[in-house]
């Protein structure tokens, strides 16, 4: 074994088979975990077989949260997983779908580049695909590629001819795992390996051969399976692997060091890592912080949008979670849809809650019940983070039954309001390079000194990424601010509000950036620790509602 050489970059491509959703991001973001402890430059990228040309457009209700990456690249949440594990900020070039290829290479065609050949799927379209999968060697040793959907979907196909042919071009530097589902027939009381067989012939038949088989299972597998799973499938007994059901994703990548994933991988590769393994220190601590926390549990409410699907605000949970991790405690979530309080629910519901979140959103739907919800959270003293669309709900409310600004709106719910405290500013007009009017991507703000912003963040000058096109409007800061609402940060120049909070609330901020995407595990976002702090401080009793609303 040697030492890996700069320019000999490794590919590991990660398929999918039997069923989706076994967790194809987690297991190869907790591939990317083991390799990174091993000293190695890891990163990941997702190459999804769908036509859009990213998910920007797709509805987080079929598809799940839209994760914005520092360079506004609006990306599948997968990627939240990646920069979550492998603890590093990821870019455009690591999410691609099919749509972005053929784009690219029709814009080839346009511009007469192929010099009156044939565009054809294969080389053109492989040949793109090999492209962007290459663009991510530049300083990295490891580039971990995961497929999109199962093995045996017909839009699959050009990516799996692609990182065929690239196995094929690079030889022993890449290698393809595979992820499989080996299910528990009760009645029979035995693991069942045959749907493993049938996904793995299938991707043999496009011509690849995994070194890797991750199998998920309820039961551990023992020896007998993994040899007969390995024998039908000609891997190595040694790189069949379990992947159990287990209580927390980030227990996934000490459950691959239990089973020598990496050692595995590097061998198949003949490279020696530079680091030996870690022991994963401080991966336990976040599993054993979630198991068992020593404090309390709060209870959170989030009142949104999207709620009937909870991958469609994966980063705000895991963000939760994550804020749990830093106060060592549990944080139990419920998600309610904002049309619940429109059909009747009464917000007095909220008491049995230690902090309320209003997410993200787009189009009106709930968004009156989000306003009931966070009347209710400031007259009550409950702890309340607004995100984005849960900013913009605080400054509406705030307007309206502060203010005395009635029928305030946002002009996104209502062109005709006589008061629209949210609107689209001139700066945001002119934005249109990236995806629209849309302010993508990371932007700097600056925090007013002595704001609870400023102290939870422990700095004033901050960048945060957004996905928004309203702002809040310059025309009612005064008012506004004459009522009580602080305007905690702006942007740099002043002339967009970053952020809102309200004196003599226990713990009332909005932000119009979303923070949660850059929470992780091993280091929660600055906000939301606070918020569960501030949860926790409510849980056991240390700020009575009535006084803190008071300002007492
Ligand atoms: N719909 C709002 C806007 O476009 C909020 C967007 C969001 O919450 N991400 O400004």
């Amino acid at each position: 074994m040697t030492p890996i050489e700069s320019g000999r970059t490794r590919y590991i491509f990660v398929t999918g088979g039997v069923v989706s959703s076994l967790g194809k991001g987690i297991a190869a973001a907790s591939l990317g975990v083991l390799l990174k402890e091993r000293g190695l430059r890891v990163t990941l990228q997702k190459l999804d077989p769908y036509i859009n040309v990213d998910p920007g457009t797709l509805s987080p209700l079929q598809h799940g949260e839209v994760f914005v990456t520092e360079d506004g690249a609006e990306t599948d949440l997968d990627l939240g997983h990646y920069e979550r594990f492998i603890d590093a900020n990821l870019s455009q070039e690591n999410n691609t779908t099919s749509g972005r290829i053929y784009r690219a290479v029709i814009d080839r065609e346009r511009r007469g580049d192929y010099l009156g050949r044939t565009v054809q799927v294969i080389p053109h379209i492989t040949d793109e695909i090999k492209r962007s999968v290459r663009v991510l060697a530049e300083g990295h040793d490891v580039v971990i590629s995961e497929v999109g959907g199962t093995v045996g979907d017909i839009e699959s196909l050009p990516f799996l001819e692609g990182i065929r042919q690239f196995r094929q071009e690079v030889g022993p530097r890449a290698l393809h795992v595979h992820l499989t589902l080996v299910p528990y027939i009760r009645a029979a009381g035995e693991l069942k390996t045959k749907p493993t067989q049938h996904s793995v012939r299938e991707l043999m038949q496009t011509g690849i051969q995994p070194a890797v088989l991750v199998c998920r299972t309820e039961h551990p597998l023992d020896d007998e399976i993994k040899a007969k799973i390995a024998g039908f499938t000609n891997v190595d007994p040694a790189g069949v692997v379990e992947a159990l059901d287990v209580d927390t994703i980030y227990q996934v990548p000490l459950e691959f060091r239990r089973q020598r994933l990496d050692d595995f991988v590097l061998s198949r590769f003949g490279i020696e890592a530079p680091a030996p393994p870690s022991g994963l220190t401080g991966w336990r601590r976040i599993v054993e912080r979630i198991k068992s926390p020593r404090g309390g549990t709060v209870r959170i409410a989030v009142v949104g949008k999207y709620t009937a699907l909870v991958d469609a605000y994966k980063s705000i949970e895991q963000a939760l979670i994550h804020g749990g991790i830093a106060n060592d405690a549990n944080v139990e979530i419920d998600w309610i849809g904002g049309e619940k309080l429109e059909q009747g629910l009464d917000p007095a519901f909220l008491v049995g809650y230690h902090g309320l979140l209003v997410p993200g959103g787009f189009g009106r739907r709930g968004i009156e019940g989000m306003i009931t919800a966070v009347r209710w959270a400031r007259e009550n003293g409950l702890p309340f983070l607004g995100i984005c669309l849960g900013l913009q709900c605080a400054v509406i409310e705030f307007a309206r039954n502060v203010a005395g600004l009635s029928g305030a709106h946002s002009f996104e719910f209502d062109r005709e309001s006589p008061h629209p405290v949210i609107c689209l500013m001139d700066e945001q007009r002119k934005v249109t390079t990236k995806g629209g009017t849309m302010r993508l991507g990371s932007y700097e703000a600056r925090l007013n000194p002595g704001s609870l912003a400023a102290r939870v963040y422990g700095r004033t000058a901050i960048t945060e990424r957004h996905r928004h096109r309203y702002e809040v409007n310059n025309d009612y800061r005064t008012a506004l601010k004459g009522k009580g609402l602080n305007f905690s940060a702006t942007t740099t120049d002043g002339k967009l509000v970053e952020m809102i909070e309200l004196p003599g609330h226990p713990w009332f901020v909005g932000s119009q950036s979303h923070p949660e995407f850059k929470s992780r595990p091993t280091s929660a976002h600055p906000l939301f620790a606070s918020f569960i702090e501030a949860g926790a401080a409510r849980a056991a009793g240390t700020v009575t509602p009535r006084a803190a609303a008071l300002g007492a």
